[in-house]
């Protein structure tokens, strides 16, 4: 059992991978390494599982193994601790020039266990273009060490600068019964709940996990796809547009909660907090204020960036509700991402036509698009609500 077992349905890029970390050995034990290359762009749909792809090769990299899954290396890859990965990922809307020249700079430090320096960014796409051009010196003039792990959702989110310069890695969405086998055989998930899960979760892993594990999540799932039969009135439609926007925040914060919480103990440690005074900043030693203030301000903008993906995902539930309505009304030969709720599909695919339910999922994607550029969440998804219901 290697690193690699688990990138479920990804045979050519694991193939890929499994020859680079061993030509990577060859250059650690003093050979030429052909095929190694430092830069790696790790793409494919949401929750094809880029950054658990990246994870894996890094820790093929890292392990004297090539990825043996069960050493100490290994181990520290996989929870995030080894001090020769260096994994970042966007706080915030966006990555600025100064949070990447100061990775940068901790990239091109030596190997401390004679390896490699392994920095695996997260959400490469997200970084503004200022810092993606630093990012390109980097790239360019690599350490001969360190090895760069971008992940994005396709190559043309990238600079085609950076883009030319990396290997591209391209992941496929995994088939249900993949998806069902993982959660079956590794979270021990009853057969039943993992073909449900993998179904709704459209291929999407970590979703399809958390729908499995998770009953909070799958209640949140059902109000969701219980939106379309409500809109019988205008009033309804409001009141639907805010319980959507609530459930979404509410994901949000009981997200934040917890990270913010341990980053501020931590840093209140590291500042050396004398006295448990009231106001935040009392006992912390000097430049402990300036540094809460810019964690403060970091975490705010990572609790908008996860409001908004929530409110997507909940968005892209909609759409999968559609698409199932559409199937139906063509007698389309498909499975069903919410067989479970047949009913209420086969209601809507009886009382309205193929065009209308086109059209309400086209209204669908263009709501997500104005959402990504910033309307008051409120407003749009009203709009969207008042248009899935007028026929
Ligand atoms: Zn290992």
């Amino acid at each position: 059992m290697t690193v690699f077992a688990d990138l479920v349905g990804q045979d050519q890029a694991v193939a890929i991978l499994s020859r680079a970390a061993a030509a990577a050995r060859e250059v650690v034990d003093g050979g030429r390494g052909a095929g190694m290359t430092h830069a790696w762009l790790f793409t494919g749909p949401p929750g094809s599982g880029r950054e658990d792809a990246a994870r894996a090769f890094a820790a093929a990299l890292l392990c004297p193994d090539g990825g043996c899954g069960h050493c100490d290396q290994c181990h520290q890859v996989l929870i995030g601790s080894h001090p020769d990965l260096e994994s970042v990922r966007p706080a915030g809307l966006s990555y600025s020039v100064k949070q990447t020249r100061e990775l940068i700079l901790r990239a091109a430090g030596a190997p401390t266990q004679g390896r490699w320096r392994v920095i695996l960014f997260e959400d490469a796409d997200r970084a503004t273009e200022s810092a993606a051009n630093a990012l390109l010196k980097a790239i360019e003039e690599p350490p001969p060490r360190t090895v760069w792990l971008l992940c994005a959702p396709a190559p043309d989110d990238m600079m085609i600068t950076i883009r030319s310069r990396c290997r591209v890695i391209t992941l496929t969405t995994p088939g249900t019964e993949a998806v069902a086998h993982v959660l079956a055989t590794r979270e021990s998930v009853p057969w039943e709940t993992a073909r449900f899960a993998a179904r709704a979760a459209q291929g999407h892993i970590s979703r399809a996990r958390a729908l499995a594990l998770d009953e909070s999540v799958r209640r949140r799932r059902e109000a969701v796809l219980g939106i379309p039969r409500s809109l019988t009135g205008v009033g309804e439609c409001v009141a639907a547009a805010e319980r959507l926007v609530k459930t979404a925040e509410e994901e949000a914060a009981a997200a934040t909660a917890t990270l913010n919480e341990a980053e501020t103990a931590e840093l209140r440690r590291l500042y050396g907090e004398g006295s448990t005074g009231k106001g935040l900043n009392r006992g912390l030693v000097r430049g402990g204020a300036g540094a809460l203030k810019e964690l403060e301000d970091r975490q705010k903008s990572r609790a908008t960036r996860i409001k908004r993906d929530s409110l997507d995902a909940a968005l892209l539930e909609l759409v999968s509700f559609y698409r199932d309505v559409l199937a139906m009304q063509f007698g389309a030969a498909v499975e069903l991402a919410n067989d479970d709720i047949r009913f209420d599909l086969d209601r809507m695919a009886r009382e309205s036509t193929p065009e209308e339910t086109l059209r309400r999922i086209d209204a669908i994607m263009r709501c997500r698009e104005r959402l990504e550029a910033s309307v008051n969440p409120q407003i749009a998804v009203e709009a969207i609500m008042l248009s899935l219901r007028g026929a």
